[in-house]
Parts: structure tokens; C-alpha cells; sequence
């Protein structure tokens, strides 16, 4: 009755075998078998809307096989380019050679203790290489979780235990999960927020920086939101200030110049704990390791996740020892959180972004794309913006007229470029944003391909 799965094609996992590290092991290629989505894909979407909840929703309509390098393979056989890594999560490859390797490796010892019952190496590593990787040298504490909006509830744990204030400050276009408190911070109502009120209290949001619609510069963009901070909750009320360091679901929302150093500095001389939401941006993402290390911006809290472990779910949260061990004995933790398999996974792809140089790489694919994208906008005016740094690329489209945004025509470009085989993801408050984020270790050729669909999807629609 049920279409059985195709098994990936044999490459997939001879390949896979002999690949170099860190390199692909799929035929990097775009290639359509069938119509997206094939067969076997309609049938797994017909079983899907039969077995799971409809609030679950695809972006594409497409059930993967395999994926590696740049590209995801369906089970009708189809590849994919992948501009996407999952939301930014499979920087250094989809089952790249030394994560799948680590994971092999772990899962023949044991799968889980619980690290608040018995201890495990892996949790501990992980710890000693985020306190060394994440900005600043001064002494620092990690703790693990499952995902990011796990990490970010801690965040503000940490914070009002360390400082016993109330408040927390939030921007306009954030985006920090969607637990309970997290839809608190996050900006957007649709489809976030709509319905699952009341939300947690002592959540103040202040408007971000934007060039591209507000016009300040950095340091007036920060004042007009510390000016609202002070006059609304008052620096003595206020624990933490959390903000993502280039704004990811609300439209890759890069800040002016100064804006991320004027906050940390007014945070740190009123005693706001600041904590940068390095999910989206993490992990060599942004072509520095970290989003704040751009303008040398050091926050007290750093939560992390996506890129962390090649695909494994884990997050963390790294900050100051005296923020990190305020809380009381027993205080943080979870039954998963720093799960001894995602653990040895993330050692795995940490060691991936440092030997494969994938900080530089993403620096290259980010000239790449904006080379390609700032051409597109001298031709196509709907293009309104074309930014972002390193891998983390994206175009808003507008009406030209009135600079406007144009959610249907980003939709119908994006529904083009995924019929004609591209993984490409959509963002933005408005819905007028396209976001690229390939895996770092995409080929260029077919980056430049995955952008060319996407311009010849613009241009027919
Ligand atoms: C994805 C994301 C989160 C939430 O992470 P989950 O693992 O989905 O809970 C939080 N913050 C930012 C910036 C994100 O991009």
C-alpha cells in the first residue's frame, strides 16, 4: 500500500567511505529524475499529512535520501542544490566524513549516562574548546542543552540569578525559538506567536538597527534603544539584554557599523548582562567564528547551536564564570542536555572548521554570492537590498517604486527555484527576504548554479 523508501543511490554511501574529509561524497550535481515532487515524495507527503500534525509544515514538499557536500538527493532520485544546511545548521556538510566517524564511534560505547548522573569526557571537551573559541580570554563556564531556544531560556536564567533583576530587553525582527518565554522575545506573530498566548512576562522589545530601512548609523540606532530601555524599564530593573548580532529569521538584518559595540558598552556600565544570540550566525557562518567578533564585540552569554555539531542536536551556552556559576547547585541542566553522541559530534565538526579553514571558506563563498547578487540588482530593481557576510547572504525584494515590500513575488521566486531543483529558504518580517546559507562546503560551481536559478526564477516571475 505504502511506497517503500528508495535507497540512496550506491555512491551515496560507497563514496561516502573514501571520500577526503570534509569533502563530498554525493556527485555534486543538480539533476531532476521527475517533476518535484516525484512520486515516492507525494506519497511520504500523503502519509505525512495522515500521521503528523499539520502545524508541522515542509518547505518543499520533498523527502530527502541523502545529502552531502552541496547537494540533497530525494527518494525519486532527484539532487538538489542545497542553499539552505538545514537552516544553517550542516555548515561543514551533511554527514560529513569525520561527524558521521565521531557518531560511529560514540554509539559503540554508550548512547547516554545523563551528565548530571555520571560525567562523560565528550561534555567536558566541549565545554574547555567553546570557553577558548567564543570572544574574549577571560574565564569562562559552558553548560549544554538540546536546542537553541533551550539555551536561550538559560541565557536569561543565568542573568536574573546573577543579577537578580527582572527584565529582559528584546529588538524588533528577533528571533529567539519557540518555547513559551522565546516566543516572547521573538518579533514576529505569523506564524510564531499567533494563537499561543499569554506569553512570559518582563519582556521589553526596543527597535534594532536597520540601514537599509531606518537609515541611522550605528551609534544613533543603539541610543534610540538604550533611550527607550532607560525610560520604559530603567537599567536597574533591566538582567539582560539578548539580541542576535546579525538579525537571522527577520531578514539577515546586518546592524550599522557600532550599534553591537554601543550596546555592549551600555550594558556593561549599568551591569545588563549582554548576551549575543549566535544560533543563526555561529560557527563560522558569518566569515568569523562568531557574529561579534567582527567588530571585537565581546558579550557576557553566548548561545549557540545550529553549526555546532554537523547535524546532532546540541546547543550551548558559554559565558562568564561568575554569570555561568551563579545559579544554584542543580540549577541548569536536563536529561539530554550535552548527549554523549552529539557531544563527540560536535568535537568532530569543530576540529572540521578548523582543518578544513571553513572560516575563510565561508568569506569566499560570501564574495562569490554577493559578487553574483550586487549584478542581479543593478539589472533588477525589485532587488531592493543585497546583504549579509560571509555565508549568510540574502536579497529583499521590493516594489521599486515605493521600496515596498513584496512578499507574493518572493514567494513565487522562491516556488520557481525549488521546482527547478534549489533548496532555497525565505525570511524576513515581511516575508520579502531570501536568505542563502550553503554549506560551507559547497562547490562553487554549484553555488554559482543554485544563484542562477534563483536570478532566472526572479527574471520569469
Ligand atoms: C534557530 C534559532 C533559535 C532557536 O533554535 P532551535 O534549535 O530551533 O530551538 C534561536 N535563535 C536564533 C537566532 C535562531 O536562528
Amino acid at each position: 500500500m505504502t511506497t517503500p523508501l528508495a535507497t540512496p543511490p550506491a555512491t551515496a554511501t560507497t563514496a561516502a567511505t573514501t571520500a577526503p574529509q570534509g569533502g563530498p561524497a554525493l556527485p555534486q550535481r543538480r539533476e531532476l529524475r521527475t517533476e518535484l515532487p516525484g512520486p515516492r515524495s507525494r506519497e511520504l507527503m500523503r502519509r505525512k499529512q495522515e500521521a503528523i500534525s499539520a502545524a508541522v509544515s515542509l518547505t518543499m514538499p520533498v523527502f530527502a535520501a541523502a545529502a552531502g557536500g552541496g547537494v540533497v538527493v530525494d527518494v525519486d532520485g532527484n539532487s538538489l542544490i542545497d542553499l539552505g544546511s538545514g537552516i544553517a545548521v550542516t555548515s561543514v556538510g551533511n554527514s560529513a566524513p569525520g561527524v558521521a566517524a565521531a557518531v560511529a564511534e560514540q554509539v559503540q560505547h554508550f548512547t547516554h549516562t545523563c551528565f548530571m548522573v555520571t560525567g562523560y569526557e565528550g561534555y567536558v571537551a566541549v565545554g574547555e574548546a567553546l570557553n577558548a573559541l567564543t570572544p574574549g580570554d577571560h574565564a569562562k563556564r559552558t553548560a549544554l542543552f538540546n536546542s537553541g531556544a533551550e539555551a536561550v531560556e538559560n541565557a536569561v536564567k543565568v542573568a536574573r540569578a546573577a543579577t537578580g533583576r527582572r527584565a529582559v530587553a528584546v529588538f524588533d525582527h528577533a528571533y529567539h525559538g519557540r518555547t513559551n518565554l522565546t516566543l516572547a522575545m521573538t518579533a514576529k506573530a505569523q506564524p510564531y506567536k499567533t494563537g499561543f498566548g499569554p506569553f512570559a512576562p518582563d519582556v521589553l522589545r526596543v527597535p534594532t538597527s536597520y540601514p537599509y530601512r531606518d537609515g541611522l548609523g550605528g551609534a544613533e540606532a543603539a541610543a534610540r534603544a538604550i533611550d527607550l530601555l532607560e525610560k520604559q524599564v530603567g537599567a536597574g530593573d533591566l538582567a539582560a539584554v539578548v539580541i542576535e548580532p546579525i538579525h537571522g529569521e527577520g531578514g539577515f538584518i546586518e546592524p550599522a557599523p557600532g550599534f553591537l559595540p554601543a550596546l555592549a558598552a551600555w550594558a556593561r556600565a549599568h551591569d545588563v548582562v549582554f548576551v549575543a544570540d549566535e544560533v543563526q550566525t555561529g560557527f563560522a557562518r558569518t566569515g568569523d567564528m562568531f557574529a561579534c567578533d567582527h567588530e571585537g564585540v565581546v558579550p557576557d552569554l553566548v548561545v549557540m547551536a545550529k553549526g555546532i555539531a554537523g547535524g546532532l542536536p546540541l546547543a550551548a551556552l558559554t559565558g562568564r564564570a561568575e554569570l555561568m556559576d551563579a545559579p544554584q547547585a542543580g540549577g541548569l541542566g536536563g536529561t539530554y542536555g550535552g548527549n554523549p553522541i552529539a557531544t563527540a559530534a560536535a568535537l568532530a565538526a569543530l576540529e572540521a572548521y578548523r582543518r578544513d579553514g571553513l572560516v575563510e571558506r565561508a568569506r569566499r563563498l560570501g564574495d562569490v554570492m554577493l559578487g553574483r547578487l550586487q549584478e542581479l540588482r543593478r539589472r533588477d530593481p525589485r532587488v531592493g537590498d543585497v546583504r549579509g557576510r560571509g555565508a549568510m547572504v540574502a536579497i529583499e525584494l521590493v516594489d521599486p517604486a515605493t521600496g515596498a515590500p513584496d512578499a507574493a513575488l518572493t514567494g513565487r521566486v522562491l516556488a520557481a527555484a525549488r521546482r527547478q531543483g534549489v533548496v532555497v529558504l525565505g525570511a524576513g518580517t515581511h516575508g520579502n527576504v531570501i536568505r542563502f546559507l550553503p554549506p560551507l562546503v559547497i562547490g562553487e560551481d554549484l553555488l554559482a548554479e543554485g544563484l542562477d536559478v534563483v536570478a532566472d526564477a526572479l527574471a520569469a516571475s
